[in-house]
């Protein structure tokens, strides 16, 4: 039996760690059965349909935050898979707020007692909110930045060369070492990404084999459980037979970025009827709305993420 490779995918709400997951996957990245460990925080589920479509399992921990408050949960889930030995590659999808220097010691830490072994450590960033979100959410958000191996920019293809250039220099201020990719997603090769991300994590073992690491950060101690600032991030959810004209849900879109009436939307996603026969899909973040065909469901769905929400606006608005 093979040692048990480990990849964490972290990203702030609508980075796209999700969307890049599931492009591995579909590009056959994957090989080896993969099991997924998802902390949903008020983040958006991978949908069953994709699972199914390709025999994946997924664990759920839902309870809270798995670099904080259901950290042991998280371990305990970890070793589990381990011993099973049922897989031969974990995912583990933080949630959007997870601070990823925590997560990445609980693995380090069952990857000393098991056998198992951190493989990759990928973080997508949102080139168009990197500027908002670290001034605003700093503690976390650049914490992925600073602890990730790769690091992949979404909406590359939004942002002109200067701008790009920007948000790279800045995130190579913070991490020396990552890769960084900044290939828009539709041109990126899943298993190029995956053979650079992985060469970069051997190079890093390879140093670390030979340089004592010191580090003056606290070793991660199941018995003491932190908290960090991600209590005032909530997701707000409605089901809705509601059919929305497309010129509605932009001008509803237009409006949630009213901070003052609505609170700090930093995502939204749903799916919900147009006309009598049409449905889509739509993905929101603060600087882009997307939207495409969708197969009909039995009801329509909108999802809101964001920090100190207003739900009573919310309701009204949708
Ligand atoms: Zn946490």
């Amino acid at each position: 039996m093979m040692t048990i490779q480990i990849d964490i995918f972290s990203g702030f709400f609508g980075a796209g760690k999700t969307t890049l997951i599931k492009k591995l996957i579909d590009e056959k990245v994957y090989s080896k059965k993969v099991m997924i460990i998802e902390n949903e925080f008020g983040d958006i589920p991978i949908d069953g349909e994709f699972l199914k479509k390709f025999n994946i399992e997924i664990k759920e921990i839902k309870a809270g935050c798995i670099c904080c408050s259901t950290a042991n949960d998280f371990n305990d889930t970890l070793i589990e898979i381990i011993d099973a030995k049922e897989t031969e590659r974990i995912i583990i999808e933080p949630s959007g707020v997870g601070k990823l220097s925590e997560i990445v010691k609980i693995v380090k830490k069952v990857e000393a007692e098991n056998d198992a072994r951190l493989n990759m450590v990928i973080s997508a960033v949102d080139v168009t909110m990197y500027e908002e979100f670290s001034n605003l959410f700093s503690e976390f958000y650049e914490d992925q930045v600073i602890h990730a191996s790769t690091v992949v920019l979404s909406r590359t293809q939004s942002v002109n060369d200067e701008e790009l250039q920007v948000v790279v220099s800045k995130i190579r201020e913070l991490n020396e070492k990552a890769q960084i990719i900044t290939t828009p997603w539709d041109d990126l090769n899943g298993i190029e990404l995956v053979e650079l991300s992985e060469a970069d994590v051997k190079q890093e073992t390879l140093k670390e084999a030979f340089t004592e690491i010191t580090t003056d950060e606290v070793e991660y101690d199941p018995e003491r459980p932190h908290d960090h600032d991600h209590d005032e991030f909530t997701s707000w959810g409605i089901e809705t037979p509601k059919v929305y004209s497309l010129d509605e849900l932009t001008s509803i879109f237009q409006g949630l970025k009213n901070e003052e009436k609505y609170g700090k939307v930093v995502r939204s996603k749903g799916k919900v009827q147009v006309d009598s026969d049409h449905w889509i899909e739509f993905d929101f973040v603060p600087r882009q709305f997307e939207i495409r065909a969708s197969e009909p469901d039995h009801t329509g769905r909108i999802t809101v993420i964001g920090h100190d929400l207003n739900k009573e606006n919310l309701i009204n608005i949708f």
